[in-house]
């Protein structure tokens, strides 16, 4: 039996050392991780957890006593700082770890902002790991008041749990409007609506200047000229693939670590899944950033590992929480050409279809678990509704499947 010794303890290491056994391997497995805590949940980390309404027991994924009794090797607290390929064996600290089979689930890292425009004072933060929720979670005080920079999903959690702890809070997006780069301009429009309801001041087309502060932040200046006085800062620019070890190591980067349709890399002993892996879809490469997106792939990967030979075909879905909204998100929207507005009959629901040439692409389903449910099982059929019927309310969305 081979030695597999996975880099990255989070949702796809986990979720791919978990298959690995289910699945029957005998052999000895490693899981090296940085961070100190047991593999856990990044969403309620801008969510649930950030609001205080989650225990961090809740967040690990598998208590302590799965990984014991599954023999799987966990190391915490431990990085990886290089991989020596003709050696086989990757490095911790001084030790050097042997492997047959090796797995890169390394994530990413948040865009932080430069040092020259006050990206290191103190009080600006991040929201990537526990560590991140937990620093600025004591700052969550009533009536503070915030700058959350970056309009997409992080940001605008990050400004729901903040506006509903009662700070004030202010966030910039640079483009024309939130979620530009995700979504189409109703879901914008929608969740622009939802925020400003609850006091948030949203301000579209205004790029941050600089921060400003004696070691501390106090300030902002923003690009149209204005100025604001800030307690803390919460950046959510978007994030970059881990690929550091990868590159160092010489394996192809394409957009993250390259791999085949098998989750492997240029190297046929290593192999990759999760965020901070690039895969081949319909003649380009895609790289996801999303927890089914790292579960599936990861648990594809073990399989493949085991001999399998299955290509990895994603499924993608995504959700986000705001306030009372739950939004679901089934497809991929990107090179759509009309949306399909869908209303509901509950409060604040109501769910946007993307087509592209008559086809079923995406949709975007606020409150409305049955039009994400019955959009998901159509855009994974390949199924395309007649746009007519899905504006339709009156016309029953499950009749569309039939
Ligand atoms: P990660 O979970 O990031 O795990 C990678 C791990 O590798 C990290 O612990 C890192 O420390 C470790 N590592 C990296 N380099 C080394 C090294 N050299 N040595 C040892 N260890 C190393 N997705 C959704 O689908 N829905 C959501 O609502 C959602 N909300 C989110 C909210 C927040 C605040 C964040 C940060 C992410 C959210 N995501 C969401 C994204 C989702 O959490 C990620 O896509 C998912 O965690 C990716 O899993 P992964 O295993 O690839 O990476």
């Amino acid at each position: 039996m081979p030695d597999i010794v996975v880099v990255g303890a989070g949702q796809a290491g986990a979720s791919l050392v978990a298959r690995l056994r289910k699945d029957g391997f005998e052999g000895r497995i490693t899981l090296i991780g940085q961070e100190p805590a047991l593999p856990y949940q990044r969403p309620p980390l801008s969510k649930a957890y950030l609001l205080g309404d989650m225990e961090l027991e809740r967040l690990y994924l598998r208590p302590r006593h799965f990984y014991d009794e599954a023999g799987i090797d966990l190391r915490l607290g431990a990085s990886v700082d290089a991989i020596d390929r003709a050696a086989r064996t990757v490095h911790v600290g001084g030790e050097a770890i042997p492997y047959d089979t090796l797995v890169l689930t390394t994530g990413s890292a948040p865009r932080r902002l430069p040092a020259a425009i006050g990206g290191d004072l103190e009080g600006v933060h991040v929201v990537r790991d526990l560590a991140d929720a937990d620093a600025m979670g004591p700052r969550f005080g009533p009536g503070a008041r915030v700058l959350i920079v970056g309009g997409g999903y992080i940001g605008l959690e990050a400004a729901a749990v903040a506006a509903t702890k009662g700070l004030q809070v202010t966030l910039v997006e640079m483009s024309s409007r939130i979620l530009s780069r995700v979504a189409a301009p109703e879901t914008s429009d929608f969740f622009r609506a939802l925020h400003s309801e609850h006091g948030v001041d949203i301000r579209e087309g205004v790029g941050l200047e600089a921060l400003t502060g004696e070691g501390h932040v106090s300030g902002a200046r923003l690009s149209d000229g204005s100025t604001l006085d800030v307690e803390f800062v919460i950046v959510g620019v978007g994030i970059a693939p881990g690929t550091a070890l990868a590159e160092a190591a010489g394996l192809e980067i394409d957009n993250g670590i390259a791999v085949d349709a098998m989750g492997r890399t240029s190297d046929p002993a290593i192999w990759a899944a999760g965020d901070c892996a690039s895969f081949p879809y319909k003649g380009a490469r895609l790289r996801l950033e999303s927890v089914p997106n790292a579960i599936d792939m990861a648990e594809c990967v073990a399989e493949n590992i085991m001999g399998a030979d299955r290509p990895y075909v994603p499924k993608p879905w995504f959700w986000s929480d705001q306030y009372e909204v739950k939004l679901q998100i089934a497809g991929l929207g990107a090179g759509y050409d009309r949306i399909v507005t869908r209303p509901a009959l509950a409060a604040r629901s109501v769910s946007f279809w993307y087509y592209a040439a008559g086809k079923l692409l995406a949709v975007d389903a606020m409150n409305d678990p049955r039009a994400y449910m019955v959009g998901k099982r159509l855009i994974e059929a390949g199924r395309s509704p007649d746009p007519q019927a899905v504006a339709d309310p009156q016309v029953d969305l499950k009749s569309l499947l039939a």
